[in-house]
C-alpha cells in the first residue's frame, strides 16, 4: 500500500510519474536501450525535451518572448544566478523566511539590498503594502514560504523586473506569468525529482544582465537559452519525470483544476487543526499556504508531539514533522496529494486528541 506522503520535498509525486518514469529507465520508447543509455543529443531523448518544454508553455499559459530551461544546482544556484547576472547597484527582496533569506544573503555580494521582511512575527504572515524604490534592479520574492507555511495567492504588479522563487507552489494555481520577469525553482516539490531546476525566463529580461561584469558561461542565463538547456550534459530522468508530471497535471484539468483542489485540502485540514482543542495554527488565515500546513500543539499537550508522529506513523501518515528550525508538524500537501492522504490524517488527529485530551 502506498503511504499518506507529507514529505516536505522531496515529496509525493504522481503514480503515472513514477510507473513511466520506471518503464524508461528499463527501456525507452521499446527501443531496447534505457533513458540512461541513450545520447542526450539523440532524437529520442530530444523529443522529451521539446515535449516539456512545449508541455511547461501550454500548462502554464506562458506568453511568447519566455524561455522555459532546465538547469542543474537547484534554487539555490538561482538565488545565486540571479543577483551576478542583474543586479548592478539595487535590488528589492522580501523576505519571508528561510529561503528568502538565502536568496538575499548571495544578493548582498553584489549590491545594495532593500528588504521587506516578515521576520518581526516570526514569519506568519506575508509582507503587503510596502513601497518600492523607483531604481532597483529587480524585485525578488518567493511566493510560498516552504518551512513557515505562508503564501501569497497574488500576482504583483511592481515598477521593476519582478523574479520569483516558486519552487513550493508551482503549478498549483494559474499564474499571469506576463507580471513576472522570471519564474524558477526546484523541482522537488510539485515538479518531478530533485535534481532539475525549471527557469521561465523572459528574454528581454537579457538585456539587463550587468554589462562590465565578467561571468562564468555555465552561470549565464544566455548560454542556456542558447543551448536549448543543453550546453552541458542535462539530467535525462529528470527532465523525462517532469514531464510526466506535466502530462499529469493537464490530464487532470490543468492548474485551474489544481487549485480547486488545492483549496479543498487545505481546508479540510485547517478546519480541523482550527476546531480542534489540541492543536493549532501559528498562520495568520489569509496568508495559510496550501501547500505546507504548518501547526503545533497548544502549550499543555506539547510534550505529546513526539507521541502524535508516531501514532500518525501507525496510520501511514509520514513526514509530518515539521522542519528542525520550527518545530511542530508540516503537513506538505502538494498537487499529487490527495483528499483521501488528507483525510486519513485528519482521522488520526481526531483519533490522538480523543485518546489524549
Ligand atoms: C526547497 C526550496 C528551495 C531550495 O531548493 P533546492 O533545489 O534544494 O536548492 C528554495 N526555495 C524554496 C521556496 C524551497 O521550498
Amino acid at each position: 500500500m502506498r503511504k499518506h506522503i507529507f514529505n516536505a520535498g522531496p515529496c509525493k509525486l504522481s503514480d503515472s510519474l513514477l510507473k513511466n518514469t520506471a518503464e524508461a529507465i528499463l527501456d525507452l520508447n521499446g527501443i531496447g536501450q534505457s533513458i540512461l543509455e541513450v545520447s542526450h543529443r539523440g532524437k529520442d531523448f530530444q523529443a522529451v525535451m521539446d515535449e516539456t518544454v512545449e508541455l511547461m508553455k501550454e500548462v502554464l499559459s506562458i506568453p511568447t518572448g519566455y524561455s522555459v530551461l532546465f538547469l542543474g544546482g537547484g534554487a539555490s544556484m538561482q538565488f545565486a544566478m540571479i543577483p551576478y547576472n542583474f543586479l548592478k547597484t539595487k535590488a528589492f527582496y522580501v523576505n519571508t523566511g528561510t529561503w528568502s533569506k538565502k536568496a538575499l544573503k548571495e544578493a548582498k555580494l553584489w549590491g545594495e539590498v532593500v528588504e521587506v521582511s516578515s521576520e518581526d512575527k516570526n514569519y506568519t504572515y506575508y509582507p503587503k503594502g510596502y513601497d518600492i524604490p523607483n531604481d532597483v534592479d529587480y524585485v525578488h520574492i518567493t511566493t510560498n514560504n516552504t518551512i513557515r507555511g505562508t503564501e501569497i495567492f497574488e500576482d504583483l504588479s511592481v515598477n521593476a523586473p519582478l523574479i520569483a522563487d516558486f519552487s513550493s507552489d508551482f503549478l498549483s494555481r494559474p499564474v499571469d506569468v506576463s507580471k513576472y520577469a522570471m519564474i524558477y525553482g526546484g523541482a522537488q516539490k510539485n515538479l518531478g525529482p530533485a535534481g532539475v531546476t525549471f527557469v521561465i525566463i523572459k528574454d528581454s529580461l537579457l538585456e539587463k544582465v550587468v554589462a562590465d561584469r565578467k561571468i562564468p558561461t555555465m552561470l549565464q542565463y544566455g548560454t542556456h537559452i542558447d543551448g536549448g538547456s543543453m550546453f552541458n550534459t542535462p539530467p535525462v530522468v529528470n527532465i523525462f519525470a517532469v514531464r510526466e508530471t506535466l502530462k499529469w497535471v493537464k490530464s487532470m484539468g490543468g492548474v485551474v483544476a489544481m487549485e480547486k483542489i488545492a483549496k479543498e485540502r487545505a481546508e479540510l485540514l485547517y478546519n480541523a487543526i482550527d476546531s480542534s482543542n489540541m492543536f493549532e495554527s501559528p498562520v495568520v488565515k489569509e496568508d495559510r499556504s496550501r501547500m505546507n500546513i504548518v501547526f503545533v500543539m497548544k502549550d499543555k499537550y506539547k510534550e505529546k508531539e513526539a507521541d502524535f508522529i508516531a501514532f500518525a506513523g501507525e496510520k501511514n501518515c509520514v513526514g509530518l514533522k515539521g522542519h528542525r528550525s520550527v518545530g511542530g508538524f508540516r503537513a506538505s500537501t502538494y498537487n499529487a496529494s490527495t483528499m483521501e492522504d488528507v483525510q486519513a490524517l485528519v482521522n488520526a488527529m481526531k483519533d490522538f486528541e480523543a485518546k489524549n485530551a
